[in-house]
């Protein structure tokens, strides 16, 4: 099939590479010429593990190719995906669907013949009707289908859950639709990755659902283990005993600085606006949000209290800055909270981050960046593990002792044991397990 991507980040740029290896003819289109650019000398504008050989593959085979000119390559598609940012509207936590829409305009007057147009964004209830709408106004002679495939993908480990999905979920309204869109994922379907087939409202509120439950369970782990902190259990062991129970699953049970990313911050927020906006508040999503909100800055005071109650004068040390380790993004990451809360404070911080610090550069005010764990830790009052990256899995605390100005760990993540670290003469905080106060 010929497939234009219309935005070339995270996720289009993934799926399109994706959509090539299984054999379909993908174009890439972005409006960053910057971005297109760098992917035409072969260089990926994201960190992803694998895709700069996926991509490489895909582009030598021909299947692939990138272009910032949406005409030519939406006239020749069967199917047109519609993958550009929907961010949080400023002032009211609304998505803000002016990418969507006017990738929609740009479409009307550029699509040849029947075309299937698939909103791969995360979009609220309803804008795969305004999509058609738009469409068949700009262009009424357009013989087009709007459908509804959100993604599940997860930075990190995008190309996997592209090529090996749980489910895809597929919202038509115009049974048109239904084979052209069969055809696009008949690799996977192939793999048996289930594929379903809903009605489009339905596929726009599932990508919500599942993102605000997700959002959920992180936080409700991370409230179980402030009590576990109280009461003197073991966060850890409680998750692993709940989890093992097939009706709770053991995924999404870390506790920690809580959720960030490009993703659960904004759909959360959106989804309680769309809440609201039809009388039907989801108050559990609404708690989600301001219990997670509230967690930053409890972080914060977390390393005040590792401190001796003051980080005035104190250099801090942090060890990773995006939401999570294998990417380089720094939208909504807690870091950018913490450091902020630490920096109010009166600490100098210093941060080292394997793939996130040229972004967080550019969010980030007087933050002094490193080399590496020992560079930043080197006369540090304090180290913060902030992200799980494999690369401070394994740190060498003897080494850590003799460079810190005081032996004092808070480990967010509870990657390291407590006497793993004590055995060092650290003072060790971590979360959510016996021994924190
Ligand atoms: P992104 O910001 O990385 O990429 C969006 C791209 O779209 C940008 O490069 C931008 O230049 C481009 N763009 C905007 N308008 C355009 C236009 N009219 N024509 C061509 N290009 C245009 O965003 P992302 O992280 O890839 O997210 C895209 C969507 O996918 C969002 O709705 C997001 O919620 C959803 N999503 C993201 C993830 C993730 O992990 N990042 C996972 C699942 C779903």
């Amino acid at each position: 099939m010929k497939i234009a991507m219309i935005g070339s980040g995270y996720v289009g740029l993934v799926s399109g590479a994706c959509l090539a290896d299984f054999g379909h003819e993908v174009v890439c289109i972005d409006k960053s010429s910057v971005k297109i650019d760098a992917l035409k000398r072969m260089e990926m504008p994201i960190f992803e593990p694998g895709l700069e050989d996926l991509v490489a593959a895909n582009v030598r085979a021909g299947r692939l190719s990138f272009t910032t000119e949406l005409s030519a390559p939406v006239a020749e598609a069967d199917v047109v995906f519609i993958a550009v940012g929907t961010p949080s509207r400023r002032g009211d936590g609304h998505a803000d669907l002016s990418y969507v829409y006017g990738a929609a305009r740009e479409i009307a007057m550029a699509i040849r013949g029947f075309t299937v147009v698939v909103t791969k964004s995360t979009v609220p209830v309803g804008t795969g009707d305004e999509v058609e709408r738009i469409i068949r106004e700009a262009n009424p002679d357009a013989d087009v289908v709007a459908v509804s495939n959100p993604e599940f993908l997860r930075e990190g480990a995008a190309i996997a859950d592209f090529k090996r999905p749980d489910r895809i979920v597929i919202g038509i309204e115009d049974e048109r639709a239904r084979e052209p869109m069969t055809e696009v994922y008949r690799p996977l379907f192939l793999n048996q990755s289930p594929l379903m087939f809903t009605a489009r409202r339905t596929s726009e509120l599932i990508k919500y659902a599942a993102n605000a439950f997700l959002a959920t369970k992180i936080t409700f782990i991370n409230e179980i283990a402030d009590l576990c902190e109280k009461v003197g259990a073991n966060v850890q062991d409680v998750a692993r005993g709940i989890g093992l129970d097939n009706r709770i699953g053991s995924k999404f049970l870390n506790a920690g600085p809580g959720y960030g990313g490009s993703c659960f911050p904004k759909d959360t927020l959106a989804l309680v606006k769309t809440g609201h906006d039809h009388g039907s508040p989801l108050r559990l999503v609404e708690t989600t949000v301001a219990v997670n909100e509230q967690r930053k800055r409890a972080m914060a005071r977390k390393v005040f209290a590792a401190c001796g109650g003051d980080v005035r004068g104190k250099s801090i040390a942090i060890l990773g800055l995006t939401f999570k380790p294998n990417t380089d993004d720094m939208r909504e990451a807690p870091s950018l909270a913490i450091i902020q809360a630490l920096q109010d404070g009166g600490a100098i911080v210093r941060a080292y981050d394997p793939e996130g610090m040229e972004q967080a550069g550019l969010l980030l005010e007087g933050v002094q960046y490193g080399q590496g764990p020992y560079d930043i830790a080197e006369g540090a009052d304090a180290l913060v593990l902030l992200t799980e990256w494999d690369a401070f899995r394994a740190l060498d605390f003897v080494r850590l002792k003799t460079l810190m100005a005081a032996p004092v760990f808070v480990d967010l993540r509870n990657v390291y044991r407590r006497e793993q670290i004590e055995r060092h003469g650290f003072h060790y905080l971590s979360v959510g397990r016996p021994g924190e106060d």
